[in-house]
C-alpha cells in the first residue's frame, strides 16, 4: 500500500541526509501552479523551485518537447557531437546577445566553471602572474554549495566545518561601489555578483549599482560575472535582471528555469573573448550539453523570445508589490520585490519564516523562508491574477 505523508516524511528521517528541513508536505504531483499531496491536498506553488519553474510545473510545451526527445537520444557525452547542442547554443546565446555558451548542469557547476574560465582568461588575456588571480564577490552571495563557492559565503552555516577553502577570492559589501572599487586591483581576473540577492532574501541593489560595477569592470580590465542562476529568465519582469539598468555583463550565468524543471541546466555564456580561453580537456562534464537538456533548455528558450512570461511578470509583479504594500504595518515590516519575486519581512513578533510558511501552508500555499522572519514569494510566471490575490490573501489571514 502507499505510504502516508507521515510514513514518508518518518523514512526520510532515517534514510535520508538531513542537509534539508523541508516544510512537511509530501508532494506527488503537480499541474502549473498547483502541486497535490499524497493525500490529494492541493497547495498554491509560491516558491517555484527556487525560481526553476519560472513557467509553471509541467508547461505542456516543455513537456512535449522532453518526450519528444525522450524518444529520439538523451545522452552522447561530449565525446560526441549530438544534434541539439547547437541549436541550444544559438538560441541561448540569441536570447542574452552573448555569443558564446558553455554548457553545465546545475548552479553551482556554472558559477564554478565561470571561476575557471575568470582565471585563465586573466592569465592568458589580461597578463597576471600565475596563480595570483582574484575575485571580488559581495557580502551575503548565494552561489551554490561547492567547497569554493562556500569558501567565499559570508553565512557561517553554509562556511563552518568545510574549510580548508580556496584562496583568491576577495568579500565586499554589496551594493558599495567604494568597496568594490578599492578591493580591485590588477591581479582581479572578475567582479561576481548577483543582480538581485535572492537568498540573501531578494536584496535589491540602489539603481545604479550595476552599471557602475559595468563601468568599474570596464575601466579596469576586469569580468563583470552576473550570477542570474535566480534573478533570470523572466522572474524580474525581463529576460534578465541586469535590463533593469540596461548593463550586459561580460559573464552570465544561467541555471533552474532553463531546465524547465525537469531536468538540470546551466549554462556560462560569454563572447569567445572569453570563453575561447578553454581549449579541448581543460573542463568538462559527462552530463552537460546532453541532448535532453539541450532539447528542454531550447524549448525555454522558445518560451521566453515570446516575451510573455517576461510581461506577465512585470504585470502581476505590480499587483504583488500593491499587495504588499497594504500589509505593511498588518504584520510585514519590509519588502522588497521585483517583478514576481519578493522578500517578504514579517514582524519578528508574530514568528519566525518557518513558522509564518507552516501557517500559510495549512492555508494551501508553499512558500520558503530565507532568514529569521524573511519569506520569499517566487510563483510561476504563468500565475494568474487571482491565484496571486488569493496567495496574499492568505498571507494577510496568517498574519492577522
Ligand atoms: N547562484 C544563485 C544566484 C542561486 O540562487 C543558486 C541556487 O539557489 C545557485 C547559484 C546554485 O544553484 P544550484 O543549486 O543549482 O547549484
Amino acid at each position: 500500500p502507499a505510504r502516508s505523508s507521515r510514513e514518508l516524511i518518518r523514512a526520510e528521517e532515517t534514510s535520508l541526509a538531513h542537509n534539508y528541513h523541508p516544510l512537511h508536505v509530501v508532494v506527488a504531483r503537480a499541474e502549473g501552479v498547483w502541486v497535490w499531496d499524497v493525500e490529494g491536498r492541493r497547495y498554491l506553488d509560491m516558491l517555484a523551485g527556487y525560481s526553476a519553474l519560472n513557467f509553471g510545473h509541467r508547461h505542456p510545451a516543455l513537456i512535449e518537447a522532453a518526450h519528444r526527445q525522450l524518444d529520439q537520444l538523451t545522452l552522447t557525452s561530449r565525446a560526441f557531437h549530438n544534434d541539439r547542442l547547437a541549436g541550444f547554443a544559438e538560441a541561448v546565446a540569441e536570447l542574452t546577445g552573448l555569443s558564446m555558451v558553455l554548457p553545465m548542469n546545475t548552479g553551482a557547476e556554472a558559477v564554478e566553471s565561470a571561476i575557471k574560465v575568470a582565471r585563465k582568461w586573466a592569465y592568458e588575456v589580461k597578463g597576471v602572474a600565475p596563480d595570483q588571480a582574484t575575485i571580488v564577490v559581495a557580502a551575503d552571495n548565494f552561489h551554490g554549495r561547492t567547497t569554493t563557492i562556500v569558501g567565499f559565503s559570508s553565512d557561517p552555516v553554509a562556511r563552518d566545518g568545510f574549510g580548508p577553502f580556496a584562496p583568491g577570492f576577495r568579500v565586499v559589501p554589496y551594493n558599495d561601489l567604494a568597496a568594490l572599487e578599492a578591493a580591485v586591483d590588477a591581479t582581479t581576473a572578475a567582479v561576481l555578483i548577483e543582480p538581485i540577492q535572492g537568498e540573501a532574501g531578494v536584496v535589491i541593489p540602489d539603481d545604479g549599482y550595476l552599471r557602475g560595477v559595468r563601468e568599474l569592470t570596464r575601466r579596469t580590465g576586469t569580468l563583470f560575472i552576473a550570477d542570474e542562476i535566480q534573478s533570470g529568465l523572466g522572474r524580474t519582469g525581463t529576460t534578465l535582471a541586469v535590463e533593469h539598468e540596461s548593463v550586459t555583463p561580460d559573464v552570465l550565468l544561467l541555471g533552474k528555469a532553463l531546465g524547465g524543471g525537469i531536468v538540470p541546466v546551466s549554462a556560462v555564456v560569454a563572447d569567445r573573448a572569453v570563453l575561447g580561453v578553454l581549449r579541448p580537456g581543460e573542463h568538462g562534464s559527462t552530463f552537460g550539453g546532453n541532448p535532453l537538456a539541450a532539447a528542454v533548455g531550447s524549448a525555454v528558450v522558445d518560451l521566453l523570445r515570446t516575451g510573455t512570461y517576461q510581461r506577465r511578470a512585470a504585470e502581476l509583479g505590480q499587483v504583488l508589490r500593491d499587495g504588499l504594500a497594504a500589509l505593511t504595518g498588518k504584520g510585514v515590516v519590509g519588502y522588497r520585490c521585483r517583478g514576481l519575486w519578493a522578500g517578504v519581512d514579517v514582524d519578528p513578533a508574530l514568528g519566525t519564516g518557518r513558522e509564518v510558511s507552516e501557517r500559510l501552508m495549512a492555508e494551501g500555499v508553499l512558500v520558503k523562508d530565507t532568514h529569521g522572519s524573511t519569506i520569499r514569494l517566487a510563483p510561476p510566471l504563468t500565475i494568474t491574477r487571482e491565484e496571486l490575490e488569493s496567495s496574499l490573501a492568505a498571507l494577510e489571514k496568517v498574519l492577522g
